[in-house]
């Protein structure tokens, strides 16, 4: 099946000897390549359409003949007559309309392959029987507006081939003239070949209509399933979650009737198409009747965005790297000598003296995920704070009222008082940082920062959070969206 290929895109610069996909004259009799840039869809819907946003080095283009004009359009036709029969795939690819003798069908000339697993460029490029020289000029190109190690299972390559005559005059095959991928709906990265000066970059930014969606519902069993019911893209559910996880803790805090919403960004294409979803603007979650709202800030000072809260406070708690109040660092991480054994050890934590019944704080929000007596560490506590990190509290002379396996603790709360149980020497604290479940130095590593917003700052958030508010309410709450696909 055909593809109706419309494109506007004039990069120029490309000489008679250099037949492009299709040849167009321009106003003022210039010559200029129209490069179709087709999108692959997968579907019926009309290809999407691209600008293209970088020049390059140009060349003052030759006046067409009418002759040569009438080939070009002629080779149109033979094409798209010819693409009829390939596949419906290959169709969607722009349609090359040059022939030659050695390129016999379409196929020789335009083909697209997928990126499998394991695959660099290289081996893509000459797997479509690209020549390796060749293949390597393109990627040379291409790296300069592309990081190889992006390339993605599935991710198609087009490849268009033809000749360079400045290259080779004799050539019986077709050379490599362009190498092009879709990095992303909105972004085609390719290398093209000017006659004989070698491949440069392009990069074809497709300009996406944004339309922001603001969308909720009731949470009935998780937030998971129930934002998934309601249409919300998967990837937004996930940034979602990842947004309130130092709040809530969606294993336990949520109850029937919780209810959650979400403004975030869509992008679609001319025809309404929606083509990606993008960040999360704002999104509020109540939790049994207590509404949390957070919004998405950045902080011109130092370029960052981040999620803050009402108050202007960054969701990301950072964790306390002293979790007690009036100790005194009495060893530090790393190697010493035990104090009670003799020898050289490893210490993993660092260890806090104070008075014996001294408070001892959760170092952040958090779970308890072990609250219990634990062999030379005594009476232990260990809380998980996200996917990433947990801290554990050692030798404590008891644990703080309710503070059991699966307790939700905030960042301060008391969890137990400074003793001397397991293998200690006197009362002290072992407190450890693991960051993917190893121990890591609480005084020395850098923990997720959060920042709460001050002065100017916080005027602006202030301003801007009130903007988002307004924004929202005129925007209609859609409980049942419409998917991508
Ligand atoms: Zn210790």
């Amino acid at each position: 099946m055909l593809k109706k290929i419309k494109s506007s895109a004039l990069t120029g610069a490309i000489g008679k000897s250099l037949l492009m996909p299709v040849l167009t004259t321009v106003a003022g009799g210039a010559v200029g390549a129209l490069l179709v840039t087709t999108f692959l869809t997968g579907s019926d819907d009309a290809p999407v359409v691209t600008k293209v946003s970088i020049t390059q080095p140009q060349e003052t283009p030759e006046t067409q003949t009418a002759e040569n004009a009438e080939i070009t359009a002629a080779a149109a036709t033979e094409a798209e007559e010819a693409s009829a029969e390939v596949s419906e795939k290959e169709a969607e690819v722009a349609v090359a309309a040059y022939v030659s003798p050695a390129a016999q069908n379409l196929n020789e000339l335009t083909k697209t392959v997928s990126v499998s697993k394991g695959d660099t460029l290289m081996k893509v490029l000459t797997r479509a029987g690209a020549d390796r020289t060749e293949s390597y000029e393109a990627i040379t190109a291409l790296n300069e507006i592309f990081d190889p190690r992006s390339l993605k299972i599935g991710q198609d390559v087009t490849l268009y081939f033809g000749v360079d005559e400045a290259r080779e005059s004799n050539a019986t095959a077709p050379s490599l003239i362009r190498v092009s991928l879709n990095e992303d709906v909105d972004r085609q990265l390719a290398a093209v070949r000017t006659p004989g000066e070698g491949f440069t970059a392009q990069e074809t930014l497709l300009e996406l209509d944004r339309k922001m969606v603001r969308a909720g519902g009731v949470i009935h069993s998780s937030l998971f399933l129930s934002a998934a019911q309601a249409g919300i893209p998967t990837k937004t559910i996930v940034d979602l979650i990842r947004i309130f996880s130092y709040d809530v803790d969606f294993q336990r805090e949520i109850q029937p009737g919780d209810s959650f919403e979400v403004y975030f960004e869509r992008f679609a294409d001319e025809n309404g198409r929606v083509l990606k979803d993008g960040a999360i603007h704002w999104a509020s979650m109540t939790l049994s009747g207590k509404k949390i709202s957070v919004y998405r800030f950045k902080t011109t000072d130092d370029g960052f965005t981040d999620y803050y809260d009402e108050k202007g406070r960054s969701v990301k708690k950072t964790l306390m790297r002293t979790p007690i109040d009036g100790a005194r660092l009495t060893s530090g991480f790393g190697k010493r000598k035990h104090p009670t054994l003799g020898y050289t050890k490893m210490h993993r934590g660092v260890d806090f003296g104070a008075r014996s019944g001294t408070p001892i704080m959760a170092a952040g929000n958090g779970t308890v995920e072990f609250a219990a007596r634990n062999g030379t560490f005594g009476n232990y506590v260990r809380i998980r704070h996200n996917s990433e990190f947990k801290t554990a509290y050692a030798h404590m002379r008891k644990f703080a009222k309710g503070i059991r396996k699966g307790a939700r603790v905030k960042q301060g709360q008391i969890i137990g008082y400074v003793g001397t149980t397991g293998r200690s020497t006197g009362p002290h604290l072992h407190y450890e940082v693991h960051r993917n479940n190893k121990q890591i130095n609480p005084l020395s590593v850098k923990l997720p920062a959060g920042r709460k917003l001050g002065g100017k700052m916080l005027s602006a958030f202030r301003s801007y959070s009130e903007q988002i508010r307004q924004e929202i309410a005129s925007v209609e709450l859609e409980t049942q969206l419409a998917s991508i696909k």
